[in-house]
């Protein structure tokens, strides 16, 4: 940096105001990234404070790091430098819902429940499912990319955003799509910035694409031998019935049972007809079903997309062609030596599987076993979150991909200085 962290925050408060700016140092410490405490913490008000922070920042050679809600600061490789963390969490308005095209448009710092509530007064919702809503913004949300157990139906974030505003390192505001389904054609600037972490610039507003709120929901759980739950949900897959969302979660019962749990939504009748369907087909596999609604719906699928949040485990996320879950899953669990061993949650409508193991060499030579096997069926691996010892010496992100020239000009082209979370993306970019 080359200015002292006082001169920084003066700088930064000339622009934002005195009170939006902090270096006290328990509320820093409260904001580190993989143990790298920041300086200085910056608060916006407006997506204008973005831009005049981001051109303070560029100017003092200080790398910023983005911060939503914080759930997720853990995606991403250990930041080469971490001078100010930007919060985005009180750019919370939202801009405009129109039901009637079934859009809408709201600040990067609002939450997911924030606008699950504002969509809701008009029956419409968002198809993501963070399993903390309440803290959980939408900025952060399409910049770690990270999808829900309900893309099969509905698609990820690449296909529910399109539109967005952003703040380059330079501090100029930039936008991509607009505030219409159908847009004009060319380079989609937003699907870059979906997934890029924070490292090409800032978001500071979205606009989605929504849907009008189910009549009704429930799950259908199906519970037994991990090879019937595996062998259940390909059945269900591969017949008519659509569920929104289709998970198997294991092991349980000291690793002789996993649960199958199928989300079902939409009119009462047809939500009535899945549930009787996927009982015969549950009974016919050799499995006790079970139907929740509710509360109880809500809590199972806050669990099932809170697997492995916050624990001191390696949490990987394991992404392959559906055909080879049903190969993949039973290595998780088979225990070759003592902690070689997974639990895990597995999208079974995406080939997303989660899986998280012990945070000791045994857990870690295990994902590197698993990332082998994963590349050889040409899918995909990284590290979610892991403690930062364990993540010092490896890239979370695995083996660069073939598409990596091109990404570090991307990277050079939008912050040349490399001020936007330094090191955190692929190969250290
Ligand atoms: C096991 C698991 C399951 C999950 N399941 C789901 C799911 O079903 N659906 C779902 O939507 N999400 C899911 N997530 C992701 C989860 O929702 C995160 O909480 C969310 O993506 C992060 O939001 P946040 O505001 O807390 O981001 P933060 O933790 O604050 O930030 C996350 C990253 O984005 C960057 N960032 C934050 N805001 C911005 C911004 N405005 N501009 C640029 N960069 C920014 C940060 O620098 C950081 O690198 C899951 C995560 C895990 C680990």
């Amino acid at each position: 940096m080359k200015i002292s962290p006082d001169a920084l925050a003066a700088a930064l408060a000339r622009e934002t105001g005195p009170d939006a700016v902090s270096a006290d140092p328990a509320l820093v410490d409260r904001h580190s990234v993989d143990r790298q405490v920041p300086k200085v913490l910056c608060q916006v008000f407006a997506a204008e404070e973005v831009g005049a922070v981001l051109r303070v920042c560029a100017e003092a050679g200080a790398a910023v790091l983005p911060w939503g809600g914080g759930t997720l600061m853990s995606l991403g490789n250990i930041p080469k430098r971490v001078d100010v963390v930007l919060k985005l969490d009180r750019l919370a308005r939202l801009v405009e819902h129109d039901d009637a095209n079934l859009t809408a448009t709201a600040e990067a710092g609002i939450t997911a429940a924030a606008f699950r509530n504002l969509l809701a007064e008009r029956r419409q919702f968002l198809p993501v499912d963070p399993s903390r809503p309440t803290e959980a913004t939408l900025g952060g949300i399409a910049a770690a990319n990270i999808n829900g157990p309900r893309r099969p139906l509905y698609g990820g974030m690449r296909d529910l955003v399109i539109g967005m505003k952003m703040v380059l390192a330079t501090g100029e505001q930039v936008k991509a799509g607009g505030k219409v389904v159908k847009n004009v054609a060319g380079y989609d600037l937003a699907k870059l910035f979906i997934g890029s972490l924070g490292t090409l610039g800032v978001i500071t507003e979205l606009t989605f694409r929504v849907s009008p709120l189910p009549e009704v929901a429930a799950s259908f759980v199906a519970t037994g031998a991990p090879q019937r739950c595996l062998d259940f949900a390909k059945a269900i897959s591969n017949s008519a019935l659509l569920p929104s969302a289709l998970v198997i979660a294991g092991p349980e019962n000291n690793g002789d049972a996993s649960r199958a749990v199928a989300w079902i939504e939409g009119f009462e009748e047809a939500v009535a007809r899945h549930l009787r369907d996927l009982t015969a087909a549950a009974e016919r596999a050799g499995l006790d079903p079970g139907v929740l609604r509710d509360a109880p719906h809500d809590s199972l699928w806050q669990e099932l997309g809170g697997f492995g949040w916050g624990s001191n485990g390696i949490l990987c996320r394991l992404t392959v062609p559906i055909e080879t879950i049903e190969t993949l899953v039973p290595q998780l669990t088979s225990e070759s030596a003592p902690g070689r061993r997974a639990q895990y949650v597995c999208h079974y409508g995406t080939g997303v599987v989660w899986a998280l193991m012990e945070p000791t060499t045994a857990g870690l030579e295990l994902y590197g076993e698993l990332a082998a096997v994963v590349r050889q069926y040409r899918g995909h691996s990284i590290i979610v979150s892991a403690p930062a010892a364990l993540k010092q010496n490896l890239d979370v992100w695995g083996e660069p991909p073939t598409t990596l020239a091109l990404m570090r000009r991307i990277k050079q082209q939008f912050d040349p200085d490399g001020i936007l979370s330094p090191g955190r993306f692929v190969n250290r970019l």
